[in-house]
């Protein structure tokens, strides 16, 4: 799971990295009290958990506490990339000298971790990174011997980071191996003109796998920002929303991919990944279906089911429980094929709901509900 900036910079002050002082707040009417708390002139930063907010305009400096309000008003509710901004960081301004770029992430392949580390941070890391590759340190980190100080220096050194930066890699590393963290990233990290090393900005990943480690610990909030999401979540249905139009629903992983490549195949766009599952029961289908169909952005859904351990008649009875307690307003394509797939599709006719068509393949089921939400 991704946390949120405020979350990391929370993390990385508990573990001694400094950051700027700030406040978090879902209300611009709050940002005054908190930008006249801090000095006046703050920084207004959307909390979204994407990258390249600066760049869509969710990071601004503001003068004075009012036009701190002003700011938040706008940067509140803002789309980045997909995210919504609830909730904005109002953080005191650095005077920056200069902007280094460095990171932990897990080398799945190599079975270790690799520090990425550049002198060169900011906005622009991605490009310098593909453009000259030279400016950007791979140090790679065995996970049982970790980041001593000889380690950081050994990564300051070949990224030309300052002598100063070599705690805070230490302590960088602590944060990931603490943490139970898959990815630990600051771009920023700035030396600020009086000499100190700050953290600026913090992405963290942690990882899901050990969320009960942490379980004691009352504040990191575990709950996704998209409320389908959420509610998905608390239904214990893997479900991710996407951008698109067409609803897909699946059973296995590995199905529900492969369906949202042939939904884009027939020029469509998805508009979320909902596994049910191996053995979903009819009150599994009938939870994600209401999940879905409860997306505004869903113009038709799409239903592939391959029964394996997982009947067909089940899910079709689970699409019947939730056409009545849901009363959709979109259509349904499904396709049953697998496991009691002729007592699946028997269920759906008897209902003869007149939003629920049948197809027997996947292709043309992706077909017809990519033409049913154009035609909506
Ligand atoms: P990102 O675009 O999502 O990575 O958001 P960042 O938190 O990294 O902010 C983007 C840029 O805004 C940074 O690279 C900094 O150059 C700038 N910035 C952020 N906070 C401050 C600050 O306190 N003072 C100044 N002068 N610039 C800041
Ligand atoms: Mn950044």
């Amino acid at each position: 799971m991704d946390l949120f900036e405020h979350q990391a910079r929370e993390l990385f002050e508990e573990h001694g990295i400094l950051v700027p002082r700030a406040e978090v707040t879902d209300s611009s009417k709050e940002v005054r009290g908190i930008a006249r708390r801090l000095g006046g002139r703050v920084v207004v930063k959307a909390q979204v958990r994407t990258g390249g907010r600066g760049k869509a305009g969710g990071v601004r400096i503001a003068a004075d506490p009012a036009a701190a309000e002003l700011t938040a008003r706008q940067i509140l509710g803002m789309d980045i990339k997909g995210h919504t901004v609830r909730a904005v960081m109002v953080a005191e301004p650095v005077a920056i000298e200069s902007e280094f770029y460095v990171s932990y992430v897990l080398d799945r392949a190599a079975g270790r971790f690799l520090a990425i580390a550049s002198a060169e941070g900011g906005m622009d890391i991605e490009e310098v990174a593909a453009t000259r590759p030279e400016a950007v340190a791979r140090v790679p980190v065995d996970p049982a011997e970790g980041v001593t100080s000889a380690k950081a220096a050994e990564i300051a050194e070949a990224a030309g980071l300052p002598a100063r930066t070599v705690d805070v890699l230490v302590r960088l590393w602590e944060v990931l191996v603490r943490e139970d963290a898959l990815l630990v990233e600051v771009n920023p990290l700035v030396r600020t003109a009086r000499g100190q090393i700050l953290a600026l900005d913090g992405k963290i990943t942690l990882d899901d796998n050990a969320a009960f480690r942490h379980a004691r610990r009352g504040g990191r909030s575990l709950a996704p920002d998209d409320p389908l999401e959420a509610a998905a979540a608390a239904k214990s249905l893997t479900y991710v929303k996407l951008d698109g139009e067409v609803g897909v629903i699946g059973n296995g992983a590995g199905l529900v991919m492969s369906t949202l490549d042939v939904v884009a195949g027939c020029g469509a766009r998805p508009a979320n990944f909902l596994d049910i599952g191996g053995g979903a029961s009819a009150q599994i289908m009938a939870d994600g279906l209401s999940v879905v169909l409860s997306d505004p952005d869903v113009k038709s859904v799409l239903v592939n089911v391959f029964g394996g351990i997982t009947a067909c008649d089940a899910v079709a009875e689970g699409i019947v429980r939730a056409l009545d307690s849901v009363r959709p307003t979109k259509h349904l394509v499904v396709r049953l094929d697998g496991n009691n797939a002729a007592r699946g599709r028997a269920v759906l006719d008897a209902r003869a709901h007149p939003l629920v068509q049948q197809a027997t393949t996947m292709d043309g089921a992706a077909r017809r509900a990519a033409e049913l939400a154009h035609a909506a």
